[in-house]
């Protein structure tokens, strides 16, 4: 079992998706083993996504980022990064396939509903970079 690290985005906290997300990772054996509704300061967002400070698209994602509450979780499971990142689908959810989270709900490349943790290393960054240790209980 291993650990990733999940958000459902503004645009899906807003059209009150999260159950609905949430129903799909749990009926596909990743259980949340951490979670809270945070609202994303402009400097919290911009040290997550920090990857992508240099794409032309960096400051449309902060807006959109920062507009409504996310939720951020710990997910468990067999492979769970792996796994998660099949569930979720393609970054745009024109190429997701069909029955991911981002085919049924994302609105566009931008506004897809939920991020996933692409590799171990980066899961454990991103874990740590929202939660304490005892906040998380598997
Ligand atoms: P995430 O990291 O959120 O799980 P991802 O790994 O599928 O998504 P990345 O390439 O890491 O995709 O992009 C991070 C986020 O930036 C995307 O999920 C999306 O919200 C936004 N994004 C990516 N590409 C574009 C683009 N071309 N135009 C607008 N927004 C984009
Ligand atoms: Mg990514």
């Amino acid at each position: 079992m291993d650990k990733t690290f999940s958000i459902i985005k503004p645009d899906a906290t807003k059209r009150n998706l999260t159950g609905a997300i949430n129903k799909i990772i749990e009926d596909n054996g990743l259980r949340i083993i951490a979670q809270k509704r945070i609202k994303l300061t402009k400097e919290k967002a911009e040290g997550f996504y920090s990857i992508h400070s240099d794409k032309s698209f960096f400051g449309e994602l902060i807006e959109y980022m920062t507009s409504e509450p996310v939720i951020v979780q710990v997910l468990e499971g067999v492979n769970a990064v792996e796994s998660y990142r099949n569930i979720m689908g393609a970054t745009n959810p024109e190429n997701a396939n069909i029955g991911t989270i981002r085919k049924e709900f994302a609105l566009n490349i931008q506004e897809n509903s939920v991020h996933g943790s692409d590799s171990k290393e980066n899961a454990d960054i991103e874990i740590k970079y929202f939660f304490n240790n005892d906040e998380i209980v598997g």
